[in-house]
């Protein structure tokens, strides 16, 4: 057992090693980012592998053990453990992913993109910020507790993958097949953004999930002429359309019965969260270039209504005649893409069969639908008062000097609910990319002092969550 002023000591010892290291980091870090690992181009399969290799090498290097490259479906998975920690210490997965989005339009790079540049105390390079930067501060994070005490203050297991940029196709079937090398009491994911860019930290507690449909009508044997069938013939364009709208009453609330049954409503710490946030609805309404927000579901804020609370939308709307000039004609078919956001614990196989049932029940006799079910994923949500979430809360304040927000993001995340839903594992979402960082963009970057702050936010996690006990961080 170490003392509290040992950790202390050894806390110290870790981040006076990573300022002494710095410019050495930096380097390699730059050697990390010129390897293009492009999940998206069949053309980069090798360099996405090397990517793999070139973590796997480090890992040994740092005295992790079993650090091994799993070839999967698609491209490979890494994983990793360290649990010498000790009698009841707890077990923490680390999520990152080490591919990156495709970089064109590559004559907007002020560098070319896997080349990194350094101006502005910033790293240029495609992956800077999302993810390989990330991934990178986690490997030093732990090089500096390994170099100085020979140990973590934790057990560690790691987990990283290849196809994030790519929807993470293999990462379902592996973590149900690989649930001994990824099993732990919490997982921190860091592939995400501090609040802003002037050093304000964040911890993401929940996503949302996902339901997805392709909704098509089907009238006449083929397209027929209006003057000759109109008033005869249901039209299929306007049937879909006078379905789609009874989705949603003027609220926008979803009117499909039993939507709402499961959806679990905000506690009043997390209403407080919500409200401490700073935002302007002024500037983010000018940003998406709207006149002004939605009215929304009554009683919740919009902020609210962006993350913590279930949407619908039409996403795409198709069929009929759209070429230049008039075609009399009433369609012989009319489609659309939809979709709703869902929140805890809200359920997206039950709701991808209640809205196909009732899209059935509700389409008139004179047409034929047709409703596929195109992808779901589930919500996640970790308490506010999850121990975890204090231990990381103290950790990001010390390595930023400034306390960190706590928020609920309005997207998805596969990995963050596959491993609630197959291990029962929780997720605190720590990430350090600038939100302004260019993710997805020509000149990604990421911040110096985000590389810095965070990497001593993680040396301080791994002796945060290292001073409890496993059982009191399962919560
Ligand atoms: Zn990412």
């Amino acid at each position: 057992m170490t003392s509290q002023t040992d950790t202390v000591r050894m806390t110290d010892a870790a981040l006076d090693y990573l300022r002494e290291h710095q410019d050495q980091h930096l380097a390699q870090l730059d050697a990390f980012l010129s390897i293009p690992s492009v999940s998206a181009d069949p053309e980069r399969v090798a360099d996405v592998r090397r990517t793999a290799e070139w973590i796997v090498d480090e890992l040994s290097r740092l005295g992790i053990e079993r650090a091994t490259l799993h070839e999967t479906s698609h491209h490979p998975i890494v994983t990793g453990e360290w649990l010498k920690a000790g009698d009841g210490a707890p077990t923490v997965l680390v999520y990152c992913h080490y591919d990156v989005q495709p970089a064109d339009p590559l004559e907007e790079w002020i560098r070319p993109p896997f080349e990194p540049r350094h101006e502005n105390d910033r790293v240029y390079a495609r992956g800077a910020g999302d993810d390989k930067g990330q991934l990178f501060m986690h490997l030093k994070a732990v090089e500096a507790w390994m170099k100085t005490a020979g140990r973590l203050p934790v057990n560690l297991r790691f987990f990283f993958e290849g196809d994030e940029e790519v929807g993470s196709e293999p990462i379902e079937q592996f973590i149900s097949d690989h649930a001994e090398l990824l099993q732990a009491d919490v997982c921190v994911v860091s592939d995400g953004d501090t609040f802003d860019d002037e050093g304000t930290p964040a911890i993401g507690h929940g996503l949302r999930g996902i339901a997805y449909w392709e909704v098509k009508v089907h009238g006449p044997r083929q397209d027929v002429h209006s003057g000759q069938y109109g008033g005869g013939v249901d039209n299929p364009a306007n049937v879909l359309v006078r379905m789609l709208a009874s989705l949603t009453d003027a609220d926008g609330r979803f009117t499909v019965p039993g939507f709402y049954d499961d959806v679990r409503e905000l506690t009043d710490d997390e209403r407080a969260a919500y409200a401490s946030l700073p935002f302007d609805e002024r500037a983010w309404a000018d940003e998406t270039g709207v006149a002004q927000p939605m009215q929304g579901e009554a009683g919740y804020t919009l902020r609210e209504r962006l993350s913590a609370r279930p949407t619908f939308d039409v996403n795409g709307l198709w069929g009929g005649y759209s070429g230049e000039g008039s075609k009399t004609i009433i369609p012989a078919w009319a489609a659309a893409k939809i979709s709703t956001r869902l929140v805890p614990d809200q359920d997206h196989r039950k709701i991808e069969r209640q809205v196909v049932d009732h899209l059935k029940a509700i389409a008139p006799p004179t047409v034929r639908v047709e409703v596929k079910v195109i992808h779901g994923g589930a919500p996640a949500l970790t308490p506010l008062d999850h121990p975890g979430v204090a231990a990381a809360a103290r950790a990001l304040e010390a390595g930023f000097g400034t306390a960190p927000l706590f928020q609920r993001s309005g997207g998805s995340v596969p990995v963050v609910a596959a491993l609630d839903a197959h291990l029962g594992i929780k997720t605190l979402m720590v990430g350090f990319a600038n939100p302004t960082g260019n993710f997805h963009a020509p000149n990604e970057w990421m911040s110096l002092r985000n590389i810095r702050d965070g990497m001593a936010s993680l040396v301080h996690l791994w002796a945060e969550l290292g001073a409890m006990g496993a059982d009191e961080l399962r919560g």
